[in-house]
């Protein structure tokens, strides 16, 4: 796989969902790669969990998907994320629990790319959210490129060094940070090391309440990040029907 779009969090918002794999459609993309969380949040696992599994070729399991299948797990979040994962695993059938519990930690959509839910980094549910985690976490993964989700934001971090793990821990002045701004590729330099992120479909938490998925060109070396409009006030009167906690519908309309 040289050319997909890769897609993260989608969190049971089947509204962002189909609206994503339209937009992906649209510009031609066959295949997709997704990093986790498909359910937890949002009012429809079972159609997201069914959509996703249709649609792309590599899914990796995300936290929330441990925490479904994993009621130790579940300690792990607060109130309002902690009382949907308990309404999800309440909803999923034996099918779908089963399906998400196939899914693998880690894929390789190609010899340069790792796709991870949340970090590189051994053991850790940490959050590559900064310079400084990306400097943790560039050392613990020896592919050009890595594919994380998990913190909802896009971005893309770009070390400056190949810095494999023999060469020591790397400094967060060493990492060079790009927002990813939408429909703008960020290049992605055949000497330098990449962890990029394409931000959240269902839940995107930068500010910006619309849709986030990415773009991975191998070809053009590239990774270009999305964003799509979809209907924000049905999904959230459907978290709201559900019966979900209404923080959950709210913060969909500002992107928080
Ligand atoms: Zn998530």
């Amino acid at each position: 796989m040289d050319r997909f779009a890769v897609i993260s969090d989608i969190h049971g918002n089947l509204h962002a969902l189909e609206a994503v794999l339209g937009e992906v459609d649209r510009l031609g993309h066959t295949e997709v790669v997704c990093l986790g969380d498909i359910v937890g949040y949002g009012p429809f696992p079972h159609k997201c969990v069914d959509l996703t599994i249709r649609c792309c070729s590599i899914i990796v399991r995300g936290n929330h998907e441990e925490a479904v299948i994993n009621a130790d797990r579940e300690m792990e979040f607060n109130g309002p994320a902690r009382e949907a994962i308990m309404w999800t695993r309440g909803v999923l059938g034996p099918l779908h629990l089963d399906a998400l519990g196939r899914l693998a930690e880690t894929a390789h959509p190609n010899d340069s790319v790792l796709c991870i839910h949340d970090s590189p980094a051994a053991g850790s549910m940490d959050y590559v959210h900064d310079a400084y985690a990306a400097s943790e976490a560039f050392p613990a993964f020896a592919e050009p490129i890595c594919l994380v989700g998990h913190t909802h934001v896009p971005v893309v971090f770009e070390a400056l060094r190949l810095g494999d793990q023999d060469a020591g821990p790397m400094a967060p002045a060493e990492i060079v940070v790009h927002q990813a701004e939408p429909g703008v590729p960020v290049p992605l330099c055949p000497d330098r090391r990449y962890i990029c992120n394409p931000g959240s479909v269902g839940q995107p938490r930068d500010a910006d309440p619309r849709a986030s998925f990415a773009v991975l060109d191998m070809n053009d070396r590239t990774f270009t990040v999305h964003r799509t409009a979809y209907d924000i006030d049905a999904a959230q009167l459907a978290t709201r029907q559900a019966g979900l906690p209404t923080v959950l519908a709210d913060r969909l309309a500002i992107g928080a």
